[in-house]
This record gives C-alpha cells, sequence and structure tokens, in this order.
C-alpha cells in the first residue's frame, strides 16, 4: 500500500529517518467470537509493520463496522468502548506505514465498498507499481477515487468488472495489476487472502481452536501466536484463499513463475520469532552473522549488535568469529521516530534517544558493530561516534545485508536512489564517511547461502533483492510511462 501524489515516481517515503521501513501488515480472521478483538491481537503483533494508523472492518449479524484511526494499535483499539462496536465472527485489519503529512484517515485501511453484490472490504500489504496508469484510466471512465493510496485500484476494479461472481471479479481485478501484494478480504460469504503472482511480500493461514472451522490470514506467524492460532502453511505465490462456511479452497488464476519473496524480511523486516516461508527468521539472522564473521573477520575483544535487528546477526558473527557477544549499546524502546524531532541540536541527539552506549563494554576495546544495513549513513555515523566517544579503541562496522544501492518499489518505504549512500559511495568511502575503522557488507552470495542456498542463482534468483542488484522482477510501469521524465527517473533509480 503506497500513496500516490503529486510525485508518484518516488518509491514512498522521504523523511529523515535513516532506516528502511516495512509498509504495511494485514490480517483477517473467519467464524471466530470476538473477530475484531483478535484482529487487534494479531495487528499488535505485527505493529513493527506500520506504526501510524490501523483499521479494523468486522462483520457481524447487523453488517459491517469500521473503526480506524492514526496511531498504534493499542492506543486505537484498548478501548472496550472501541471493540464494542465491532461485532462479529469475521473481520479484517490493517496497520499502515507512511511518511509524516500523508497520513489522512481517509488512506487508513481496510478500505470498505458497497457493491451490487454487497459490502467488500480490502487490506493490502505491497506496493503497486502500475497503479497510477490504472487510477488515470479509471478516473477517465467515471470512477470517484476516496483516498490517495494505489490500493483503491482494486475497489474499482472490482467494481466497474463485468464479471458475476465476487471471485471472478477480483481475479479479474487482480489480472490488471502489477506489484506487490497480500491481500486479504472480506465479503458477506467469505474471507479472502491473495498473494501476488512473485509473492514478494509474506501472508500466511492459521487455524484457529483445532475443530478447523475457524480460520485466520496474517502477514506472519507471529500474528498466529499471539492468538493461539495453529499454522497451516504459507499462501502460495499467485493463490488466492477463499475461506467461508465450507472449509478452505485455493484458486490459482496465474501462470506458473518462479517466486521472489522479499530477501530483505529475512534480514530485517520479519520479527524475529516468525517463520517465514518455512525458514525460522532468528536463525537465518544468526546464519546470516555467521557468514559475515567467515568473509570479513577483523581482530577484536567484542561483537556488538545495534539493537534490536542486530541483534541475531551478531550473536551468529560472534559464535563463528569465537569473540565475545555483549550488549554495548542499549536501545531505548520508548522513543518514538526520529524524524519528528523539531529542531536541528534536538535531530542531532536523535540516535542517543534511541540507543544509549554501556561505556563499561566499550572502553579501550576494539569493537566490532554488527547492523541490518546502511541507508543515508547519517544513523551509523552517529552509533559509530556514540560507541568511541565511549571510549572504544577501534570500531569496525560489520553489516547483515549488501549494500543497499537501489529503491525498493515493492512495498518498502526507501529514499530515492541518491540518497542511498552505497549508490554514492564504494565501500572504502562509505567507511570513511560514517567514521569506522572498516567497514564489510555481507556478499550477496553470503547472505543467500545464509539461506541454505550455494550463492545467487542469476537466472532464478527465488528471491527479490532489487535493492541490492537493481534486477527489478517486476516490471515498473508507472516509471516507464512517462517518457519526458524517463531518462531522469531512470537514473534515479537505476534500471
Ligand atoms: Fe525487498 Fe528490496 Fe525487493 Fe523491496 S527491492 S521487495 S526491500 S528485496
Amino acid at each position: 500500500m503506497t500513496e500516490l501524489t503529486t510525485h508518484p515516481f518516488q518509491p514512498a517515503g522521504d523523511d529523515a529517518d535513516d532506516a528502511f521501513h516495512e509498509e504495511c501488515g494485514v490480517f483477517g480472521v473467519w467464524n471466530a467470537p470476538d473477530a475484531a478483538a483478535l484482529t487487534a491481537l494479531g495487528l499488535h503483533a505485527l505493529q513493527h509493520r506500520g506504526q501510524e494508523a490501523s483499521g479494523i472492518v468486522s462483520l457481524g449479524e447487523k453488517g459491517f463496522r469500521s473503526h480506524k484511526g492514526l496511531g498504534l494499535v493499542g492506543d486505537i483499539f484498548g478501548d472496550a468502548r472501541v471493540m464494542a462496536m465491532l461485532p462479529g465472527r469475521a473481520a479484517v485489519g490493517h496497520n499502515r506505514y507512511a511518511t509524516a503529512g500523508e497520513t489522512a484517515l481517509r488512506n487508513v485501511q481496510p478500505l470498505y465498498a458497497d457493491f451490487a453484490f454487497g459490502g467488500f472490504a480490502v487490506a493490502h500489504n505491497g506496493n503497486l507499481t502500475n497503479a497510477l496508469a490504472l487510477r488515470h484510466s479509471l478516473v477517465r471512465r467515471g470512477c470517484l477515487f476516496q483516498s490517495s493510496t494505489d490500493s483503491e485500484v482494486f475497489v474499482h476494479l472490482i467494481a466497474i468488472s463485468l464479471y458475476a461472481t465476487v471471485l471472478d471479479r477480483l481475479i479479474d481485478a487482480l489480472k490488471q495489476v502489477d506489484g506487490a501484494y497480500s491481500l486479504v478480504a472480506l465479503h458477506d460469504g467469505a474471507l479472502i487472502g491473495v498473494r501476488d503472482p512473485l509473492g514478494v511480500r509474506p501472508l500466511v493461514l492459521g487455524r484457529l481452536g483445532g475443530e478447523g472451522k475457524s480460520w485466520v490470514l496474517a502477514s506472519e506467524t507471529c500474528a498466529l501466536d499471539i492468538v493461539g492460532a495453529e499454522f497451516v502453511r504459507d499462501v502460495e505465490p499467485g493463490e488466492i484463499v477463499i475461506i467461508d462456511h465450507d472449509g478452505v479452497r485455493s484458486v490459482k488464476p496465474f501462470a506458473h513463475t518462479s517466486s521472489r519473496f522479499c530477501i530483505f524480511e529475512y534480514v530485517y523486516f520479519a520479527r524475529p520469532d516468525s517463520v517465514v516461508e518455512g525458514t525460522p527468521v532468528y536463525e537465518t539472522r544468526k546464519r546470516i552473522g555467521l557468514e559475515l564473521a567467515r568473509e570479513s573477520g577483523v581482530d577484536a575483544d567484542v561483537v556488538v549488535p545495534v539493537p534490536d535487528s542486530g541483534v541475531p546477526s551478531a550473536m551468529g558473527y560472534a559464535t563463528e568469529a569465537g569473540i565475545p557477544f555483549e550488549l554495548g549499546i542499549i536501545r531505548n524502546h520508548y522513543v518514538g521516530r526520529t524524524f519528528i524531532e523539531p529542531t536541528d541540536t534536538i535531530r542531532h541527539l536523535g540516535v542517543k534517544l534511541k540507543h544509549s552506549a554501556n561505556r563499561a563494554m566499550l572502553q579501550g576495546k576494539r569493537v566490532i558493530l554488527v547492523d541490518d544495513s546502511i541507508v543515508r549513513g547519517t544513523t551509523s555515523k552517529k552509533i559509530v561516534e556514540m560507541v568511541r566517544q565511549a571510549g572504544a579503541k577501534e570500531v569496525h562496522m560489520r553489516i547483515s545485508s549488501p549494500p543497499t544501492t537501489h529503491s525498493c518499489f515493492y512495498g518498502i518505504d526507501t529514499p530515492e536512489r541518491d540518497k542511498l549512500l552505497a549508490a554514492k559511495h564504494d565501500v572504502a568511502e562509505m567507511a570513511r564517511i560514517i567514521g569506522a575503522d572498516s567497514l564489510a557488507f555481507i556478499s550477496l552470495d553470503g547472505l543467500y547461502r545464509a539461506l541454505g542456498r550455494k550463492g545467487r542463482d542469476a537466472k532464478d534468483p527465488g528471491y527479490c533483492d532489487a535493492c541490492f542488484t537493481g534486477d527489478y522482477a517486476i516490471p515498473l510501469t508507472d516509471l516507464e510511462g512517462h517518457a519526458e521524465r524517463r531518462p531522469a527517473l531512470l537514473a534515479l533509480n537505476g534500471v
């Protein structure tokens, strides 16, 4: 889910926060008491995928009910009076990440519409790469858009479809969109889950209660755990799962193609206690650290993670290198995003609000810092500086992803390419800029080895890794469609 703005070609977001952000998490429940409350719990477990807005649409005896708000799930749905307004045994919900100023309530999902066939609610994780072209065409045909999100094109494509059934209309709509999408949708007769043909974004199916008649769809397994649902399986790339009173059935309307699951989910986005595509994220991150240590070992006294996402990789690194693992940086979990800080002086202090040096673990030591990625480099620079000020003798930075040289167009908030440090500088220059004694990234092959492959197979990578390679597997139609801006846009985005 990404917003279509007057400058739609940019990857979503251009804030000063120096990290990648997941754009959304989705959750759905079918045939369970207190479906909305379960959905609120599921969204809480998926809070890391979007912190700026949430919504739930429930389906009860009196029809659909909706509640949406800006802020964290607990703030929006923590009030019993709100939950009482969302009765029913089925619900869908959505967490949203968006850039400041564009977080309007009208863009908060799930989107809901009344069609001739009844009510329909849909929540989307991902980003459509031809949404602008579709939107222009739909507007010319008289469609009135209520929001500025790309996800709304699903609603209009379903509305104007000439097919009779909801499922056929949905398939008709899906065949017209390009991009990354995991959807949960709800109508009078069914809960529906969909993954795009390449399966870029995750979606899992779970079962509640054991009797086999209550079902859950969620972006990650950690959201199944919180509601006590048993993991059944991943929804497959290109699969539509229809859950109704007859159980679960599956439709695969797309020609088979190799999948391209987002490899960055393993590095950073997914919660470490989730199992993604059959692979535990925590274990994978430790193996990434192990590969990183094999590739770029250096003499040092301690291995220190940049918390939180650097922790499992640093553990893997320390084990492989035989160097003590220490929590030399402590994270304050009660601080919001740095970019809300109003003045330059305060903004400069931002990293210290989030991270503090544990001086006793750093003083006089040669330190290996392990982090998940370098985006703009501003945070890395501040952290290296902080560790030196705490008395470290040497600071060696190790990164558990390859250099991020390209923007993501498939649902992750990244800066434009010219703001990515690795797009403009080689590793030696980057080390100098962030002030580290040495800097190394895991290689692309090393990352694939951590996932159980021999290395990256260029003909069939099996994962999306476009932000490291520029190999965009899904057409960037909106980018391509504007000839007058094409040279600058292609240069900007490295395609
Ligand atoms: Fe994930 Fe990067 Fe591909 Fe985006 S470009 S989907 S972040 S691997």
